[in-house]
């Protein structure tokens, strides 16, 4: 479904990602795992078109997309549920999802992919009316994921949805990810520090540092690899290997 080959790019002068080679096929939820300033928030803006590779190529449903406009790219497809939510606090909730159906003019279609995300999240119906900035951390996170949703994407990006929240908020947003994977409708690409998190929910992954794919795999290879056992889960030096 998605495909990104060789792909560099440059903030400025300075390099950063470096020969990126990842393929997301369908169905699948793939994580990307990486330290603070790897590159993976910057992976996810070059496949949406934000930030453009000076080298390489990104083909998605064997179409090229690197040299693409933004908005042709969302429109072809996928769509990003942003780190920090990305929402409108002074807009209500359900002004926030409409955006996500922005190019639908169909009031039936939005109607009916709104009943979706509120089968998958419940509390955002009881919440339509209320200003999206005065929602909890969790629900917050819950309204990006649904805003992300509304347009119905083939490939949804997800940056680090358990970002800033309380570890039981955590379990809520990986359980609702478990769901929109169980639904088969979406493929999802996840950005996640939560290594243990992401690789409960995802079928393979990659492992960024400084711009690079450094290991690549299924998750049961991911969680026996060293670099993850160490790095990533913290499993204690001694017990690595065995
Ligand atoms: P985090 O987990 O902290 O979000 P990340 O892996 O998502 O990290 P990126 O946001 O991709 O990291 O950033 C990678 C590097 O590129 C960082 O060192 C960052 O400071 C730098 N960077 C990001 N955006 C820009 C920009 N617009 N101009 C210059 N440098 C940038």
């Amino acid at each position: 479904m998605l495909t990104l080959t060789n792909v560099s790019t440059n903030y400025g002068k300075i390099p950063m990602l470096r020969n990126v080679n990842m393929r997301v096929d369908p169905g699948e939820v793939v994580c990307i795992l990486g330290a603070n300033g790897a590159g993976k928030t910057t992976t996810l803006k070059t496949i949406l078109g934000l930030v453009r590779p000076v080298s390489g190529t990104i083909c998605f449903k064997e179409q090229r997309i690197d040299n693409m406009p933004t908005h042709r790219i969302v429109a072809s497809g996928i769509s990003m549920v942003p780190q920090g939510e990305g929402l409108f606090p002074k807009m209500t909730v359900e002004s926030n999802l409409r955006l996500g159906a922005y190019f639908e003019r169909d009031e039936s279609k939005i109607r009916s992919r709104l009943e979706r995300v509120f089968g998958l999240f419940p509390r955002l119906r009881e919440r339509l009316s209320q200003k999206a900035g005065t929602l909890s951390g969790g629900e917050r996170t819950m309204l990006s994921i649904a805003r992300g949703l509304l347009s119905e994407p083939e490939l949804i990006l997800m940056d680090e949805p358990s970002l800033g929240l309380a570890p039981v908020l955590v379990d809520e947003v990986f359980k609702s990810i478990a769901q929109i994977k169980a639904e088969k409708k979406v493929t999802i690409l996840l950005v996640e520090q939560n290594a243990k998190k992401a690789l409960s929910v995802a079928d393979r992954g990659y492992i960024m540092q400084k711009g690079q794919i450094v290991l690549e795999g299924t998750t049961d290879e991911l969680l026996n690899s060293n670099i993850v056992r160490q790095s990533y889960l913290h499993v204690e030096r001694a017990k690595v290997g065995r």
